[in-house]
């Protein structure tokens, strides 16, 4: 049985140091992740790894040139118009705006923040998978232990839903978070107990983990590792992971290729 590995990425704007009132300015947020992306898409060259990023428009737009030649061999999908703040209309407005970038369809939505959102306006907007679950408890933020852990189509919006990986029967989350903070051989056990289970995992980063994060005041849990200590640590995963399947975008993966 083929089992596919799901890599997925947050493009977006540097806008987390605010919520912890640590001020930076939208060039620098720009700034960060364009160093980021820059480590991260020579990695997924060098190991010829296709790619899933949900990317903001707002970012799209200050990087048209780069989201065009990351668009040759990943899939760019929506993570609405900017990271802070949300009208519905920011699901049809970015997905037409990366669209015109790119000049391809776009498929896919993650909502900023996994915030709660209608999917059946998902749908309306034109999109054809959403990907705003997590299907764990993190404190704080969401508690979506009871919604279903793999991949479903939910027949009210017709939509195809694709959760994030979590670990079997505990849902221990495999979101970026994990990743930096539980002793690597575990993570990536539990990483392979979700593969073996669901025959395909989905995970999630942002490229400005791949930056250097040393010097902003933000917590030691979100910033470390980060930069060439993140790099390093994502290199090894991606060299277990490759033991266990083959990397996929999630449109490949689900088989969309006809436009509408
Ligand atoms: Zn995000």
């Amino acid at each position: 049985m083929e089992r596919n590995i799901l890599l997925t990425f947050d493009l977006e704007e540097f806008d987390l140091p605010l919520e912890f009132g640590c001020p930076i300015s939208e060039e620098d947020q720009i700034k960060v992740t364009d160093n980021g992306l820059q480590r991260l898409s020579g990695l997924l060259l060098k190991y010829n790894i296709p790619a899933t990023f949900f990317t903001t428009a707002f970012y799209a737009n200050k990087n048209k040139k780069l989201i065009i030649s990351l668009s040759e061999n990943h899939e760019i999908a929506s993570h609405s118009k900017s990271h802070s703040g949300f009208t519905e209309t920011d699901l049809s407005g970015s997905k037409s705006e990366l669209e015109k970038i790119t000049g391809k369809e776009v498929y896919g939505f993650r909502m900023p923040r996994f915030r709660k959102i209608d999917k059946s306006i998902i749908k309306a907007a034109g999109y054809r998978y959403d990907s705003s679950i997590n299907p764990t408890f993190i404190p704080g933020r969401y508690n979506n232990l009871f919604s279903r852990r793999k991949l479903y189509h939910d027949s009210k919006s017709r939509l195809i839903e694709i959760p994030l990986s979590v670990s079997p029967v505990i849902r221990f989350p495999l979101f970026w978070l994990s990743f930096k903070n539980i002793p690597l051989p575990l993570y990536i056990y539990m990483c392979k107990m979700a593969i073996r289970k669901d025959s395909y995992l989905h995970l999630y980063f942002h490229p400005w983990e791949f930056a250097d994060l040393d010097h902003f005041k933000i917590p030691y849990y979100i910033k470390n590792p980060s930069g060439n200590a993140f790099s390093e640590r994502f290199e090894i995963l991606i060299a277990e992971l490759r033991k266990t399947g083959e990397f996929s975008t999630i449109s490949g993966f689900l088989g969309i290729t006809v436009s509408p």
